[in-house]
């Protein structure tokens, strides 16, 4: 791709400037961080990780727990089987999600992106093989600067090592929810596998080694749609990763015995820990930014340099815009209560209709060609289609019954078994006699499918009956 540069003419017509639009991107190397927020993250991360590697493995009721079964359209989530006619309540679930995340945004800001983020994970990762492998963050930057040698060739060699391997790991795993994980990490060493077993790995495989490899805060900064919109659901009471500005400027280095109001200087030393730290690159002292996903490590890398300089911590911290400048922070403010109520009443109308289920579907559609036919003696006869569908685990015998019109019956069988799972379309008669009809011309009925073992579990689907209408 060419380099595309466009002037800028500023106010001042003498003076036109240029914009580079494809800006190079400039390599982070993070320093590592020791501190209160840097062991917070581990105690969030180790948990997302167990979660992830150890979620394929779990067992209920002799089956995966969480499998994604996408050949028989099935999803086991523990005891809970998903059909394709659950699709919008999986489909409501995503809504929840998303509303929880508003919700803890509005809150406490980005931590989701700061601790809990798999981005943010798996990047964590790749930052400590990089540190294993390559030393320390200067050793680093003289390592990238140096001429290649055998030493540099072996410390690049076992990096990227380490990424392939454990991108491996995340991409086998990820494959494990959707088939069977025990037989799937004897079949890919043994090319016994399918081929979309083996595709998906490697295109999961080389997406985590991109993703946190190379591509680590690019993700953040242009990729997360996240990232676009979290803006606007900050207030002034949304907490925030902060720099004290009142308390640090004027910044500049002095001695550590130095009393830095008689010097005219604030708190902060210069020392550029906090930039150096930062995931994304960024200068936290330059207020809140875009790029920022509130990881904190800038706090605890500056807490370091305060305790130091015998200085009070929480030059950087979090806080809320409001506390910046003085005034009250408000906790329960109405954007809040308002995201936390709707995601209540969410989460509640996923539960009811969640428990409530009942693992038998039924659609009744009416015969196209005819509208209806008079047979024997006085009877008229609508013919259907009623589609039954098993959701349980287990095959199923279910009754066939027609409600709403005195004397209906079903003509032919009333009585089916289906396999589980599946989908059956049986063809159904109704007769009732015309006077029953009355002078109405469609008469609402009721079908209904019953298991034969649990009369709970039944089903039913709304159609009309129609007739010749008024008698002459
Ligand atoms: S500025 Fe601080 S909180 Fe924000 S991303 Fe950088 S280190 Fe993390
Ligand atoms: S770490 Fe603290 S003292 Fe050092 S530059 Fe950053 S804000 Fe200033």
């Amino acid at each position: 791709m060419s380099e595309e540069r466009i002037p800028v003419v500023d106010l001042a017509p003498a003076e036109v400037g240029e914009v580079d639009l494809y800006q190079k991107r400039e390599r982070i190397y993070t320093r590592k961080v020791e501190g209160f927020f840097q062991r917070l993250r581990l105690y969030t991360g180790w948990p997302l990780l167990i979660m992830y590697f150890g979620g394929p493995w779990l067992q209920w009721e002799g089956r995966q727990a969480i499998w994604f079964d996408l050949p028989a359209r099935k999803f086991h989530i523990f005891g809970i089987t998903f059909w394709p006619q659950d699709a919008p309540l999986l489909a409501w679930l995503l809504v929840i999600a998303a509303f929880a995340l508003f919700t803890v945004t509005v809150l406490a800001g980005r931590v989701w992106c700061g601790y809990t983020c798999p981005q943010t994970v798996w990047t964590s990762i790749f930052m400590w093989a990089e540190q294993l492998s390559e030393g320390t963050r200067n050793q680093r930057i003289r390592l990238d600067q140096a001429p290649w040698s055998l030493d540099k060739a072996r410390r690049k060699l076992q990096k990227h090592a380490m990424w392939f391997g454990f991108s491996l790991f995340t991409g086998i795993a990820f494959v494990g929810y959707f088939t069977p994980v025990r037989d799937l990490v004897i079949e890919l060493p043994l090319a016994e596998a399918n081929t979309w077993s083996y595709l998906w790995v490697m295109f999961f495989t080389l997406a985590t080694y991109i993703n946190a490899g190379w591509l680590r805060e690019q993700v953040c900064m242009y990729m997360c749609p996240y990232a676009r919109f979290q803006a606007v659901m900050f207030d002034r009471d949304t907490l925030i990763v902060s720099y004290d500005a009142e308390r640090g400027e004027p910044r500049g280095s002095r001695r550590r015995e130095a009393d830095p109001r008689a010097a005219g200087l604030g708190d902060c030393i210069d020392c550029e820990l906090c930039v150096q730290v930062c995931p994304t690159g960024i200068d936290i002292r330059n207020g809140l930014q875009l790029e920022c996903i509130t990881c904190a490590l800038c706090i605890d890398a500056c807490d370091s340099v305060m305790d130091r300089m015998n200085y009070p911590r929480g030059l950087i911290r979090y806080t809320t815009e409001n506390a910046l400048e003085g005034r009250p922070t408000h906790v329960l403010r109405p954007r809040l209560i308002g995201y936390s109520l709707a995601l209540l009443a969410m989460a509640g109308v996923f539960l009811t209709v969640l428990l409530t289920r009942v693992p038998v579907g039924l659609d009744a559609i009416r015969e196209r060609g005819q509208l209806f036919r008079q047979v024997g003696s006085g009877m008229i006869e609508n013919v259907y289609t009623l589609k039954i569908r098993n959701m349980s685990e287990d095959a199923q015998s279910y009754r066939i019954g027609v409600d709403g019109l005195d004397d209906a019956v079903i003509e032919g069988r009333t009585e089916v078994s289906l396999a589980s799972g599946e989908v059956l379309a049986v063809p159904v008669a109704v007769r009732a006699p015309r006077e029953r009809l009355g002078d109405n011309r469609s008469v609402p009925i009721v079908f209904t499918v019953t298991a034969t073992v649990d009369a709970a579990t039944s089903a039913s689907a709304d159609s009309r009956f129609l007739g010749p209408g008024p008698v002459r």
